[in-house]
């Protein structure tokens, strides 16, 4: 009996990143600076509404779209922070995540041959996510060692076939955060085509420097032809969770819920009776930045002892980090060297690339407790 023939949709696919280097960390018992979570606990109030839900009995399917509590709770939130009302009902879908959220929405639009534009270093389900729709990704280089936009090279790379462009700010893997110029450069660029945008904006609270988040929900102009994308568990310190949301126009939105109701159709009843509660409390969000920016700058402080050499950090769990000062190996040996001789993992950035283009710059994951920020560094003082 021979096997059948496999046709891969995607021949050129590895392992990703994350999992290679938590597997590493993990085998070596290593310090997981690496992979994007949190080794701190999460809300307590969080977890006790969830408790709470599942006692009383909210543990069957809700709507397929999401508890309408929870996207109530959503609408008002996006009202709040944006100034622009979205309809809980036609605008908003849970999802089990961001990446999902992702997917559902370029599977939903995207025809074969329509051309996508994204921005590397790109976060790595992109690119596989425009391949396997049959669609063709243009990449456009991130302006090193910013990180902006190019809005000059985005006008010479659109053609007539171009039907999206893909955006993530906060950005991962860089700590690149959007500003207003970049969106009027936007929205100028869109105006009168049919260029579609996804908007990663999953690190949304995340932000530092009291710089406000260019949200596409800002602009009615950009969510009328947009995909803005949320992870709750990104925000919320429970990666685990996988849970989060899609906003868009009423009409982009059939189409994702055309996708969405045959693949996850319905997502994790007890989280949502949770969040609808919880994000009643404008707290429970308005103090994530000031954390999260608290942890970016005590472990910058501790890496002012290292030989390695900051990139500015805006918003994300993440910050890059120069070490052409000291080597010049390419980085993934340098993230697979230092893992094994000095017990710290990191993620080398040119996995964001699909060149492989090597800037000597790897990613440090701070969303730590200070004592694992405390022990990585200790480490990497040594070299
Ligand atoms: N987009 C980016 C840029 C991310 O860093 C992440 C984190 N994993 C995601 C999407 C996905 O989030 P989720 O875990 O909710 O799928
Ligand atoms: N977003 C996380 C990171 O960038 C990882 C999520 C994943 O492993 N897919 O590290």
């Amino acid at each position: 009996m021979s096997a059948p023939t496999i046709h891969s949709r995607l021949p050129d696919v590895g392992t990703t990143i994350f999992t290679v280097m938590s597997s590493l960390a993990a085998e070596l018992g290593a310090v997981n600076l690496g992979q994007g979570f949190p080794d701190f606990p999460m809300s307590a109030e969080l977890v006790s509404l969830v408790d709470q839900a599942m006692r009383d009995g909210y543990n069957q399917y809700v709507h397929m779209n999401g508890l309408i509590g929870l996207r109530e709770a959503l609408a008002e939130k996006i009202r709040f922070l944006y100034g622009h009302a979205v309809d809980a009902e036609s605008q908003i879908t849970v999802t089990p995540g961001g990446t999902y959220a992702i997917y559902t929405a370029l599977t939903a639009v995207l025809q074969p041959g329509d051309e996508v534009i994204v921005f590397e270093p790109a976060y790595d389900s992109y690119i596989p996510n425009v391949i396997i729709n049959g669609a063709v990704p243009v990449r456009i280089d991130l302006r090193f060692p910013d990180y902006r936009i190019d809005w000059d090279e985005v006008r010479r790379q659109i053609t007539g076939r171009t039907r999206m462009i893909m955006l993530n700010s906060p950005n991962n893997p860089t700590g690149a955060v959007l500003r207003a110029e970049d969106m009027e450069q936007l929205r100028a660029i869109v105006k009168d085509t049919r260029i579609l945008i996804q908007s990663d904006e999953v690190y949304e609270h995340l932000i530092f420097d009291k710089i406000p988040h260019q949200s596409i929900l800002r602009y009615p102009d950009l969510l009328e032809r947009g995909f803005a994308s949320f992870s709750f568990g990104k925000v919320f310190h429970c990666t685990g969770w996988k849970l989060g949301y899609s906003v868009s126009s009423p009409a982009l939105m059939r189409e994702f819920r055309k996708v969405h109701q045959f693949n996850c159709f319905s997502c994790h009843a007890p989280s949502q009776v949770a969040l609808a509660k919880f994000l009643g409390d404008r707290s429970s969000y308005l103090s994530l930045g000031a954390f999260m920016q608290r942890k970016r700058d005590y472990f910058q402080e501790l890496m002012g002892q290292t030989r390695f050499t900051p990139l500015p950090s805006h918003g994300s769990y993440f910050q890059l980090y120069s070490y052409d000062r000291f080597s010049d190996e390419s980085d993934k040996d340098l993230a697979i060297r230092i893992t094994k001789e000095y017990g710290v993992a990191t993620i080398p950035v040119s996995a964001f690339y699909q060149s492989g283009q090597d800037n000597k710059v790897v990613r440090f994951c701070f969303a730590k407790k200070d004592e694992t920020l405390e022990t990585a560094v200790s480490r990497l003082v040594k070299i």
